[in-house]
């Protein structure tokens, strides 16, 4: 059964739980889940006969509604799907998708929440925002190319919208945002086409004839040769014509391996902005955020909430607000009010995972994850700056917070020689007094381990 199909299973259960035994039975022993469009945020069901379909969309929305938002996460328009309706709607929607494909300036691929008002600052991504502004405020002034990196789920499609909508309002620019992998799905479309001739002109024609490019999630394009080559000519020729293109990727351009060296080092012309997981705080201000946006006033008891789930959720915006989700959405179906107790009760599966142990390993992986670097090049002999200041950190880390023996950490560094360990514990003691930044890595760092 495929994840969706799981999770509409579990949404029923939910349902029955909540109305009477014949109204299950009656209703929704035979309502499918047919798809999720998650470009409209619309799940599409699937009923078999009419007179259920009323009911259903009259007296059991809401029910539906938020049993969906609980067990996925989010908030989804319903429709509720005749039988035989369903080939037609499969009929629109590509030929919906096809004419939307040809409208470019079309405003469809933004999705309204993600602007600028609703993006909130933090430490981790304030450099980010601010570029991000400057270049939707002067789009191929400043600038030219803009790199965005991060891990899944800190924003960057949010920026990337939010820099898209900014310039839509504001100018008459063409604006296209793409992400990778329907620019590679257009561009082997139009070559798998009989009249690919043609198919292929206007692919490029659509490319080259705009102002400003998004592109989202470019690590896709690693290992696709054909598709790169290509990039690289839509990216020569609208960069030639001083045309805005702003790209993000969940690695920093250096570590994109697979992608062609001319593409890489054109990425790092101009700006590459990183985007880290949030700190506390800023977690605390996105969950309000969400919550002033429900329009839900802001009491003590839903800002223990806040900071509970601050706590505990830490390095990805998305399931923050998958657990936000699940909080409002409970609080409503159960007609409890939000409070510790609930959230608790909610997230319980993410609650009860009990304390790890700090480990030499799982102080490499955190260190690894915060500077974007591999385990393999913690492990290797390299000795660029990039890599040898977190090598040090971890092993300065691994020395304070597991009681191992030097020789033991030099083991599980590339099995290096113990008085290499020492030299790292004591340079990195030397450097936390005088450098402030040394000094904000490794107190970050002990903060996020201890908190594992
Ligand atoms: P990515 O593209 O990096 O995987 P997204 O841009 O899809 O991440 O963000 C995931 C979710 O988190 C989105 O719903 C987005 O609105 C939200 N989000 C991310 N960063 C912020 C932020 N700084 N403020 C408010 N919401 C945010
Ligand atoms: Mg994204």
């Amino acid at each position: 059964m495929s994840s969706l199909n799981k999770k509409w299973q579990k949404t029923l259960e939910l349902i029955r739980s909540e109305v009477s035994e014949i109204s299950f039975n009656t209703w929704f022993s035979d309502l499918n889940l047919l798809t999720v469009d998650e470009k409209t945020d619309t799940l599409y069901l699937e009923c078999a006969e009419l007179f259920k379909l009323e009911i259903l969309q009259t007296r059991y929305m809401e029910t539906i509604k938020k049993s969906v938002s609980f067990i996925f996460g989010k908030v989804y328009e319903i429709e509720i799907l005749l039988k035989e309706e369903k080939q037609e709607i499969e009929k629109e929607k590509i030929n919906e998708q096809n004419s939307l494909m040809q409208d470019f300036s079309s405003e469809f691929y933004f999705n309204p929440r993600y602007n600028f008002e609703n993006f909130i600052v933090g430490k981790n991504n304030e450099y980010a925002h601010a570029v991000a502004l400057a270049v939707a405020e002067a789009p191929s002034k400043i600038y030219n190319p803009l790199f965005i990196y991060g891990s899944s789920g800190l924003g960057k499609t949010h920026l990337l919208h939010a820099i898209g909508h900014y310039i839509l309002e504001t100018t008459k620019l063409k604006v296209l945002y793409v992400s990778s992998e329907m620019f590679t799905s257009e561009l082997i479309n139009s070559l798998r086409d009989t009249n690919s001739k043609v198919k292929l002109k206007n692919f490029k024609k659509k490319y080259r004839n705009i102002d400003v490019l998004l592109i989202d999630d470019i690590q896709f394009l690693e290992g696709k040769d054909a598709t790169q080559e290509e990039f690289f000519h839509t990216f020569n020729h609208l960069h030639d014509l001083n045309k805005q293109i702003i790209i993000s990727s969940d690695r920093p351009p250096v570590k994109l391996e697979s992608l062609d060296d001319r593409l890489r080092s054109r990425f790092a012309w101009n700006i590459v902005a990183d985007i880290k997981p949030p700190d506390y705080e800023t977690r605390v201000a996105i969950f309000t955020k969400k919550v002033e946006m429900e329009g839900i006033e802001l009491n003590e008891d839903i800002l223990s909430v806040a900071n509970l789930v601050a706590e505990k959720i830490k390095y990805n915006i998305r399931e923050l607000e998958g657990a936000f989700t699940r909080i409002i959405s409970f609080s409503t179906l159960l007609k409890r009010p939000i409070n510790l107790a609930l959230a608790r009760e909610v997230l319980k599966d993410i609650f009860n995972t009990t304390e790890s142990q700090i480990t030499i390993e799982s102080i490499k992986r955190q260190v690894c994850k915060y500077f974007s670097v591999t385990l393999k090049d913690m492990d290797s002999n390299k000795r660029t700056k990039n890599i040898t200041v977190p090598r040090q950190i971890a092993m300065y880390l691994s020395r304070e917070l597991t009681g191992e023996s030097l020789p033991k950490i030099g083991e599980h560094f590339g099995g290096r020689d113990h008085s290499t360990v020492v030299h790292s514990c004591r340079k990195i003691s030397q450097e936390i007094i005088k450098d402030e930044e040394i000094n904000n890595y490794v107190s970050e760092l002990m903060k996020i381990i201890k908190e594992e």
